[in-house]
């Protein structure tokens, strides 16, 4: 299969690396100049897996504005507040034909890709693994090969061939996928995930094992998730877990899975980058406005995250 991996940051490397690895082959288009031309200095990608290991992968990368290839799928992996910006710099290579496939964080980006592609040809899902851009050109994949799982689902809800084809290329690729018919339940149960634990690690500078290990974490996780799931419920989304499934996810992955790691939000806070709380902790206080209900525990943390951002341009 021909994938055009549209973001080739942390995530976006590492899906079209490993889809390259499974025999696919792959282009990266990327907008970020410093990365790109450290791609082509080195003649590739130096990836590490838990910091070590670290060896050049060759890529082929391109800027969007020189892209002419004619791939089966794209695989966007920008930041949300990035993406209507990257679209419409690639828009004159997408082609009707063409699938669309993401597993970026937050919500906002369905609404901009449906702009450019079909509803049928649109797929997405969330990634469950962590990824780490050390710098330009420089990638770490943590976890070992097959480590994380991750979810996909159709737009329309109705799997066709492509679809499946997709998840075997993924499988093979070792992503350990798990195919859906519930577009918007599969979606915010990572939205509601990372409104607790992206948003509260980023802001207390810590990682996610800290996080699960304080003794009134899981009263803080269940009053944000009853909140999400107060929202969500509100716009009519059939949620895929329980609540007390969504608490024992944090703490599963908080505590056995990534203890370690610190999510990719406080990544961006640490470079001085905006975050994208807007699109997770900010996107469910906009859908329960939307039916009068006000998510205050998610407007409070996300002014609280803005501020943080505002302090750290200090520094
Ligand atoms: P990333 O920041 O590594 O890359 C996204 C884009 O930003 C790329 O185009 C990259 O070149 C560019 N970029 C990176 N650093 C930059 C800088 N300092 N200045 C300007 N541009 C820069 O993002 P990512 O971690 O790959 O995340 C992509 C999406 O996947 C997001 O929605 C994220 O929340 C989600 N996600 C990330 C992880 C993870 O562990 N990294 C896991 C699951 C989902």
């Amino acid at each position: 299969m021909k994938f055009t991996v549209v973001g080739s940051g942390a995530m976006g490397l590492r899906y079209g690396v490993l889809l390259q690895d499974a025999g696919n082959e792959v282009d990266f288009v990327d907008p970020w100049e410093p990365h790109v031309e450290k791609m082509r200095e080195q003649g590739g990608v130096y990836v590490s897996r838990d910091h070590e290991a670290k060896h050049l992968v060759p890529v082929n990368v391109f800027y969007p504005e020189e892209y002419q290839g004619e791939p089966d799928c794209y695989i966007f992996f920008t930041k949300q507040m990035q993406l209507a910006d990257v679209l419409a710099r690639c828009a004159h290579f997408f082609k009707p034909n063409q699938y669309a496939f993401t597993c970026m964080n937050g919500m906002g980006h369905v609404e901009k890709l449906l702009q450019y592609f079909k509803p049928e040809k649109l797929i997405a899902g969330t990634a469950l693994v962590a990824t780490v851009l050390n710098g330009p050109g420089d990638v770490d994949f943590i976890g070992a090969r097959g480590a994380g799982t991750m979810n996909l689902a159709n737009y329309t809800e109705k799997p066709d061939e492509f679809t499946h084809q997709l998840v075997a290329e993924l499988d093979k690729a070792q992503f350990n996928p798990n195919l859906t018919t519930n577009f918007r339940g599969t979606l915010m149960a990572k939205v509601v995930f990372n409104s607790v634990v992206n948003t509260l690690c980023t802001m207390f500078e810590m990682t996610m094992g800290e996080y699960a290990a304080y003794e009134g974490a899981d009263e803080m996780s269940r009053q944000l998730i009853d909140e999400a799931y107060d929202a969500c419920e509100r716009d009519g989304v059939k949620m895929i877990n329980s609540r007390q499934e969504e608490l024992d996810s944090v703490n599963y992955v908080s505590k056995v899975a990534n203890p370690l790691h610190y999510p990719s939000m406080y990544q961006d806070m640490h470079n001085y980058r905006r975050t994208e709380v807007d699109y997770i902790n900010g996107y469910l206080v906009k859908m329960g406005r939307k039916h009068g209900y006000e998510a205050k525990t998610h407007a409070f943390l996300t002014h609280e995250v803005h501020l943080a951002e505002l302090q750290k341009q200090k520094e």
